[in-house]
């Protein structure tokens, strides 16, 4: 049982984007091995004049030290097939080098590796290619944060806010039903 776990854990590898390890993941949380490239790993350390991502930056030295995090050049491989494929789904402009070297990252990775790959970024360009290429991959969204909508009642005419307890009653000014919204 115990074995089997530990087999299933080392057959994943998860390609990290920056917007990832922006997000300051706990990378202890995450079975499997972390690939990324030098380039998104100097994007991360762009933003180090960030006084939140100090951290972040000594969290990806440790986890680099402990082998959980691996840094790799890719070898340009499929180059010519990320920009048909970008081109394809209109996100070819969108894509930076370091982008498109991660995809070439993941493509070397899952044809070279009998292990899953994935994926991880929040950026909607990288999963269209993603797409396309049939690569696995996923967002990483916060939970607590983006799933929480608050809402507020209106009346489509007038604009006026009304308590929450009145939607759907008709408006005092001018009777419209009352609707409700996410709040900004
Ligand atoms: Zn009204």
């Amino acid at each position: 049982m115990t074995l089997q776990k530990s087999n299933k854990k080392n057959n994943e590898i998860l390609i990290f984007d920056t917007n990832i390890f922006l997000m300051g993941v706990d990378f202890n949380l995450l079975e499997g091995i972390i690939y990324t490239t030098d380039n998104i790993i100097e994007e991360v350390k762009v933003e180090r004049y960030l006084n939140k991502n100090r951290n972040i930056i000594n969290r990806i030295q440790a986890a680099i030290d402990s082998g959980k995090l691996k840094v790799r050049t890719p070898l340009k491989t499929y180059v010519s097939k990320i920009d048909k494929s970008s081109k394809i789904t209109g996100d070819y402009n969108a894509l930076s080098n370091p982008d498109k070297e991660l995809i070439d990252l993941a493509l070397e990775l899952k044809f070279t590796r009998n292990k899953n790959i994935l994926v991880y970024t929040n950026d909607y360009s990288m999963q269209n290619v993603c797409s396309e290429m049939q690569i696995p991959f996923s967002p990483l969204i916060r939970k607590g944060i983006k799933s929480k909508i608050l809402w507020e009642v209106y009346c489509p005419h007038c604009e006026d806010i009304h308590n929450v307890e009145e939607l759907n009653k008709p408006c005092e000014k001018c009777g419209l039903k009352l609707k409700r919204r996410p709040k900004k």
